[in-house]
């Protein structure tokens, strides 16, 4: 998807800081962070919603919960708490149509979200 900016991403036509590569996934700093860790975690794979998942998907999404459990790790946030979010369509702030689970951690984080 030549307009999609993660797919660019992916093919390093736009830099990013990449924190972690395999075949499917790939996960990166957000560029503009809302927390002290803000981590992006995408399939490689072209997938504009959740709405779109398909259940030969459900191993991908999967393992995106599997590399965002290692970062928190790796940054040292796993037992003080973080959180995953995925946001859908219009109504939820999706800004990128194609999926990704955002890592936040590194400080308090507030409920009910905004
Ligand atoms: P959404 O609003 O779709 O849930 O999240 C999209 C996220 O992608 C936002 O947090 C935004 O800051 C991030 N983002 C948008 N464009 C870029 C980019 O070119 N590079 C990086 N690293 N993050 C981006
Ligand atoms: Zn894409």
């Amino acid at each position: 998807m030549n307009d999609c900016i993660f797919c660019r991403i992916i093919e390093r036509k736009v830099p990013s800081m990449i924190v972690y590569e395999d075949e499917i996934a790939l996960a990166f700093e957000d560029v503009n962070p809302q927390a002290p860790v803000h981590t992006l975690i995408i399939p490689k794979k072209h997938i504009p919603t959740v709405l779109d998942l398909k259940e030969a998907d459900d191993h991908l999404i999967g393992h995106l919960f599997k590399i965002a459990n290692k970062i928190a790790r790796d940054k040292n946030i796993a037992e003080r708490g973080f959180r995953l979010v995925t946001n859908c369509n219009a109504e939820s702030g999706q800004t990128v149509y194609h999926i990704h689970l955002h890592l936040l951690g590194g400080r308090h984080m507030h409920w009910p979200p905004g």
